[in-house]
């Protein structure tokens, strides 16, 4: 039996989730584990891949939320956009820390604390060898993260986003709840799209599909975890135009 092919990746975008940075605590960064993400960061850039980062802003605020409360949604997107800049400064700073060379963009303008998104200078950075933290999402409201993380790996020419989660995969159902839920190896985008899997934004997974540019779900939560999905090895789902048979 032949080994499953592994095409290595030169450019990754990753993308985390805001709460993820939470750890166990219930809002806002949590020190160690914004350290634990950024020691996985450190492995997979000394092993040669550019790394592009986008993190979200759920552990600090949400639009939707500010939304649901009365707010106005675009004053409360633009408060959630802010959050991610926050989250992106605290992840810099532990990046450099632990001598990871970085360099925050920001889609929102804040020139006093970080440069603003320009594609071809954060290419430079990235064929540097610095890991470019792309902060503010889209820049504009109505939008997540993860439509962020897409169209920013489409723009990197990123050979695949990853996800990191709290969850190993994709799965049939939320594996939290119902015990029978199944985790899929690999997924079709159309599969994703049409059974509604919600791992992503449709919009970011139409993106992804139109620009043939492969999703790997994974948990971040385990030191070493990134590396070895990196590798192929350990468990994920990878979400390309290809179903295994
Ligand atoms: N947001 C936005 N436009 C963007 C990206 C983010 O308005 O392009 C806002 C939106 O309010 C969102 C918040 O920023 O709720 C935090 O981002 P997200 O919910 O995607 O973070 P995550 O769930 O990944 O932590």
């Amino acid at each position: 039996m032949s080994e499953p092919q592994h095409r290595p990746y030169r450019r990754v975008l990753l993308k985390v989730s805001g709460e993820v940075l939470m750890g166990d605590t219930p809002y806002g960064i949590d020190t160690k584990t914004v350290e634990s993400v950024a020691e996985d960061i450190r492995e997979i850039v000394q092993s040669g891949v550019e790394l592009c980062l986008v993190i979200g802003g759920g552990n600090i605020f949400r639009g939707m939320a500010g939304a649901a409360k009365g707010m106005e949604r675009s004053s409360a997107d633009y408060m959630g956009m802010l959050a991610t800049v926050m989250n992106a400064l605290a992840m810099q700073d532990a990046l450099e820390r632990i001598g990871v060379s970085t360099r925050v963009q920001s889609a929102i303008p804040m020139a006093t604390v970080c440069e603003p998104y320009i594609r071809r200078r954060a290419q430079r950075h990235l064929e540097k060898g610095r890991v470019v933290i792309f902060a503010a999402g889209t820049g504009n409201p109505f939008f997540t993260t993860d439509t962020a993380a897409a169209l920013r790996a489409a723009e990197m020419q990123c050979d695949a986003l990853f996800k990191g989660t709290s969850v190993d995969g994709i799965y049939s159902a939320d594996p939290k709840k119902d015990p029978e839920a199944k985790r899929y190896d690999t997924l079709d985008y159309m599969d994703v799209l049409a059974k509604d899997l919600r791992v992503m934004d449709a919009s970011a997974v139409a993106l992804m599909r139109d620009n043939n540019i492969p999703i790997v779900v994974f948990s971040i939560k385990g030191r070493g975890n990134l590396l070895n999905v990196l590798k192929g090895q350990g468990t994920h789902t990878v979400v390309s135009g290809v179903r295994a048979a």
